[in-house]
């Protein structure tokens, strides 16, 4: 059974999908490990790394994948045209193809045409077993940090409240909205770095979360949001009168606020918007916002999607894929994750891949198999 680990070709990608680590632990399985020459290298995994946790290491991205039974990847595989090399054109018929694989994009039926049978991590359910395979928890819990990073290296001020012998500084109010897993690393890097922080979210379970963060909590807390989560911990989409009593609360303290961190999502949706043009003007000049929704379209009516820009003297920060940014840290989870993923698909002791169909996890994450896109939420509705 061999296991292909390709080298990420998506604009600002800078992770891959397996570390010495994991790379051990699937020998251990019994599988023979390829790794595409220099894919960890910017993720500091050299290929030597690689070679010394036993790894074969193949030239370029077509030796990698021949003959291979699974293909782990960061990203979706590329297409022609997409990038350096047309990554779907060299995959075979049957092979399995496990990543963030983007499964609410256009490019799944060109993936499913392929061939593969293709596992999007993005949609292994959030039960305590998958835990350990969360991707999206692994990353976003990363991309929180980092937002407040490049918050705090685009401000001209400072985070802490610093008393000086010239003068008492003010802290940063760090506004976070959207206390997902992203949101709640956030509160806690902000808090770390000594700002003070307050959050908003339309689940009722994240008050509890925010106050013991020891930030603030704002929130108009009225029937509908009592009902805004889902039964599966996700957040609804709230009615036009629910957003627009929350965007006149959000409009007068964002005003005061020098920070502002968005990460609201709503699952295989654009993303809400929470911060109009009109408050990017209220804003004082030097105010920072991060938006880490920005691949979803963005949660402030401004932000340029992988774009950093100026707007009425506020800095708008959409830069894409944050975790990336932490690649090492990123990688070695999201290998993790994999590994995970991957561990229950292989056969003990045939040491060969055996995939239960009709397992829950398997059947939530599968989206394409034999030539054709499987995954219920992905079919023409009816
Ligand atoms: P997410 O990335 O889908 O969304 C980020 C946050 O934005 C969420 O908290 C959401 O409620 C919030 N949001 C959406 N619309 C909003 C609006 N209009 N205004 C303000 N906030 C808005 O969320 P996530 O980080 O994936 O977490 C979602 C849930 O899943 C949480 O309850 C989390 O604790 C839970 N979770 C469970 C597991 C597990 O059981 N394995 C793992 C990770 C997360």
């Amino acid at each position: 059974m061999k296991i292909a680990v390709l080298k990420e070709r998506a604009p600002n990608e800078a992770r891959v999908a397996a570390s010495p680590e994991t790379v051990k632990k699937l020998i251990a399985l019994g599988a023979d490990v390829t790794v595409e020459a220099g894919a960890g290298v910017s993720a500091s995994v050299t290929d030597d790394a690689f070679t010394a946790a036993g790894a074969t290491i193949a030239k370029d991205a077509a030796a990698t994948v021949d003959g291979a039974d699974i293909i782990l990847k960061v990203q979706r595989p590329l297409g022609a045209g997409e990038g350096a090399v047309d990554e779907l054109a060299l995959l075979k018929s049957g092979q399995v193809v496990i990543g963030a694989l983007a499964p609410f994009g256009d490019h799944v039926p060109a993936l499913a045409a392929s061939g593969v049978t293709a596992f999007a991590m993005e949609f292994v359910p959030r039960i305590t077993r998958a835990q350990v395979m969360d991707v999206l928890s692994s990353q976003a819990n990363l991309a929180g940090y980092r937002a407040v990073i490049e918050a705090a290296a685009a401000y001209a001020r400072v985070f802490p409240m610093m008393m000086t012998a010239a003068g008492t500084v003010a802290p940063a109010k760090t506004f976070i909205m959207g206390v997902g897993v992203a949101g709640l690393q956030a509160i806690a890097t902000a808090r770390r770095l000594g700002g003070v922080v307050s959050a908003t979210d339309v689940r009722p379970a994240t008050e509890e979360q925010v106050a013991s963060l020891g930030a603030k909590f704002i929130a108009v807390k009225d029937e509908e949001f009592a009902q805004a989560q889902t039964s599966g911990g996700y957040a609804k989409e709230m009615s036009d009168g629910y957003k627009a009593k929350q965007a006149a609360l959000v409009a007068e303290h964002i005003a005061k606020q020098d920070i502002v961190i968005t990460t609201a999502l709503i699952p295989g949706r654009k993303a809400p918007t929470l911060v109009t043009a009109a408050m990017v003007q209220s804003m004082r000049p030097g105010s920072i916002i991060v938006d880490l929704a920005a691949e979803q379209g963005g949660n402030c009516e401004l932000t340029k999607p992988g774009k950093v820009i100026e707007k009425h003297g506020v800095t708008i920060i959409g830069t894409l894929n944050l975790p990336s940014k932490v690649s090492a840290d990123a990688s070695a989870l999201y290998a993790r994750n994999l590994l995970a993923f991957l561990t229950p698909l292989i056969d003990k002791e045939t040491k060969s891949l055996k995939i239960d169909e009709a397992d829950e996890i398997v059947k939530a994450s599968l989206i394409a198999k034999g030539g054709a896109v499987v995954h219920p939420n992905l079919l023409p509705k009816g």
